[in-house]
């Protein structure tokens, strides 16, 4: 028997005009890869498909890690540090940002931290009517005298959740190029990954895997829509699969859920039918075990200043 624990990263500290977002300090994050390594060793996630299949054994206590959203710090430095300490980790790309595309995630993320967020809120007021949205649906004028966080809460609930995806995309995508994009012209680069950061990274022994296309809040997504999923799904899988020569056969649900939340074995019945044969979800709260579920493996997203050893006491502990 094996015990795995499966970790999810994002954003590393940044010191440029950026620094405002939530990130590793690359310090902390050398510390939590050589706890892993002194205590649940990281293995490729190829091996861990083989261990499944009956092929290969894994040391009894080991750990994936696996970074998501196609970041350029990822590309730049985590990806050749592991290179070098021989570690093979699982990027999760949504391949809107290999077209030049943001994600609506990181619209919100690198202009709150640039702008702040009450001009955040400000610049989605003026652009949010080309959406032929009304504004007043969504925002009762009482936002001026919320705080910070809760403003920052409510204006992801209303982009993320309430209002449709393709609308959300229109408003944020349109911010981006009349706001950011002008003030900063080198934004992207900063941002995310281009294609030639794809082959390199595989270059170096790292995994990719489906992140969809523009890394919308999948419980909204309409899962009988085909054109949704064609989108969403089977595109990507396939721009992916070309850069490995092989069909990608792990989904990364983004911004991840509960499974109690949405019709799950309705996901996985697509899904399969789709070619996936792996399913990642990504969490905050602590868990301690589950059974394990090829189509629902828990990872535990780390969050920025934790300790090493909260990585294992916030990680879904699976005894397979
Ligand atoms: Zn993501």
């Amino acid at each position: 028997m094996t015990e795995v624990i499966f970790l999810c990263f994002h954003y590393l500290k940044r010191s440029d005009e950026y620094h405002r977002i939530y990130g590793y300090d690359f310090e902390d994050f050398k510390k939590y890869i050589e706890y892993l390594q002194n205590n649940f060793p990281i293995i490729d996630f190829e091996d861990f498909k083989l261990f499944l299949q009956g092929k290969k054994s894994l040391p009894p206590k080991c750990s994936v890690i696996s970074f998501d959203d196609g970041l350029a710090e990822h590309a730049q430095i985590i990806a050749p540090y592991l290179q070098e300490k021989n570690i093979s980790a699982l990027f999760c790309l949504p391949t809107c940002i290999l077209r030049g595309e943001m994600a609506s995630v990181q619209t919100i993320h690198f202009m709150t931290a640039r702008y702040g967020v009450r001009k955040f809120f400000k610049i989605l007021k003026k652009y949010f009517s080309i959406s032929d949205l009304l504004w007043s649906d969504y925002f009762d004028g009482t936002e001026d005298n919320l705080k910070i966080l809760p403003l920052y809460s409510k204006i992801k609930e209303v982009l993320m959740k309430k209002i449709p995806g393709d609308k959300s995309r229109l408003i944020l995508n349109t911010m981006y190029r009349e706001v950011l994009l002008k003030d900063d012209p080198k934004v992207f680069d900063k941002i995310y990954f281009n294609s030639e950061d794809v082959n390199k990274i595989l270059k170096m022994g790292h995994r990719i895997a489906c992140h969809t296309d523009s890394h919308p809040f999948f419980m909204g997504l309409d899962i009988d829509d085909d054109k949704a999923w064609q989108k969403e799904v089977l595109e990507p899988k396939n721009i992916l699969s070309k850069y490995v020569k092989q069909p990608i056969d792990i989904f990364a649900y983004p911004f991840g859920g509960d499974a109690k939340d949405f019709d799950f074995q309705k996901w996985t019945a697509q899904l399969k039918k789709s070619g996936f044969k792996y399913a990642l979800n990504a969490y905050r709260n602590s868990k301690k075990q589950e059974k394990f579920d090829p189509f629902w493996i828990q990872r535990y997203s780390v969050q920025s200043k934790e300790k090493a050893e909260d990585l294992k006491n916030n990680s879904c502990h699976y005894f397979i």
